[in-house]
């Protein structure tokens, strides 16, 4: 089968011919039908700091939907042909995050697509334990988004404060960006979404959807979150990017006692005015990954249509055109990029 492969500690991802993976006991072949870059992937395609210690070489991929082939021994409740869609960890199931159900924190924890062979392949082996089947109506490229809007899910619902009313400022402009953007606007928040030069098509996308949207490399961002407040502050920053000038903007423009969540992965340290944060009682969040309980969720928000996926996926390629996919997501230059085999 083609499968798009990391192979070596240094930038770029490679096509190969490799074996279908067997399907070990209580495992599911999938056949692949559609399966998204993330911006991680992007990290490990640049061999970032970040991913040093990622399994090589590994199939990549960790947002991926498809149809069932095989059934190992030992599954339940699933048949060959079945529409699915699967989480991204495989989790321990035993250590205290695990048994509170936070699998996206777990000690034991391995990622397809990291340290485990993923979806960007013609097929994946998979516990059954971790997949969610694709409701009917529902295509395989929305079940491939499934993955990160269930992240946006956890990190706005589970670990940001927001109520109705409050100004939430969103930096970045990506799929996750546009992906939480629409859940604090459902949990009646007013949304401010910002990007930078590059992201032409993602304002256009933004537009789309209904979003106010500030290019901050022609605007003044706090000048203009203080001129909507009445020069209180957000109540609100979500930090979608790993950029540091980003964080900083967010820790300048929220509230005294405002919020900022982070869910970029950032290159290195980054130094943050702490005489600020602690004066002004600002509370400063982490969020990663996502929990089991936010599949579910997610797949809900989809089918229902109170979260729009479409409008954000924008580029569609063959395992072959991998060189090519990943230029798309690295120049920024559309939303969510889809590897699709028919
Ligand atoms: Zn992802
Ligand atoms: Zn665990």
């Amino acid at each position: 089968m083609k499968a798009v492969v990391k192979s070596r500690p240094e930038p770029g991802v490679e096509v190969v011919d490799l074996p279908v993976p067997e399907v070990g006991v209580g495992e599911v072949l999938i056949k692949v039908r559609a399966a998204a870059i993330c911006g991680s992937d992007l990290g490990i395609y640049y061999y970032t700091p970040a991913y040093s210690e990622m399994k090589l070489p590994v199939v990549m991929g960790h947002e991926f939907a498809g149809e069932v082939a095989e059934v190992g021994s030992g599954v339940e409740g699933f048949s060959v042909g079945d529409r699915v869609l699967s989480e991204s960890v495989k989790a321990c199931g035993s250590c205290r995050y695990c048994l509170e159900g936070m699998s996206n924190l777990c000690e034991g924890s391995t990622l397809f697509g990291i340290h485990a062979d993923g979806g960007f392949a013609e097929y994946v082996a998979v516990p059954h334990e971790l997949l969610h089947r694709v409701p009917e109506g529902m295509s395989f490229e929305e079940a491939a988004v499934v993955e990160p809007l269930s992240n946006a899910l956890h990190f706005v619902r589970d670990i940001t404060p927001v109520s109705p009313g409050d100004l939430a400022v969103v930096h970045g402009i990506g799929p996750i960006g546009l992906f939480s953007a629409q859940l604090f606007r459902l949990a009646g928040a007013r949304v401010l979404l910002t990007g930078i030069g590059v992201d032409t098509e993602r304002f256009r996308i933004a537009a789309g959807l209904g979003f106010e949207a500030v290019n901050v490399e022609e605007e003044d961002l706090v000048e203009k979150v203080m001129d909507i407040t009445g020069g209180s502050g957000a109540d609100i920053a979500f930090v979608a990017v790993g950029a540091a000038s980003a964080l900083h903007q967010a820790v300048q423009l929220v509230r005294k006692r405002g919020h900022v969540t982070v869910v970029g992965i950032f290159p290195g340290d980054v130094e943050l005015p702490m005489t600020r944060i602690v004066r002004r009682e600002i509370t400063l969040a982490g969020a990663y990954d996502a929990r089991p309980v936010n599949f579910p969720e997610a797949i809900k928000l989809l089918e229902s249509g109170a979260v729009n996926a479409r409008d954000i996926i924008t580029h569609r390629f063959s395992l072959d055109e991998a060189e090519e996919a990943f230029g798309v997501a690295i120049s920024k230059k559309g939303g969510k990029v889809l590897f699709v085999n028919n």
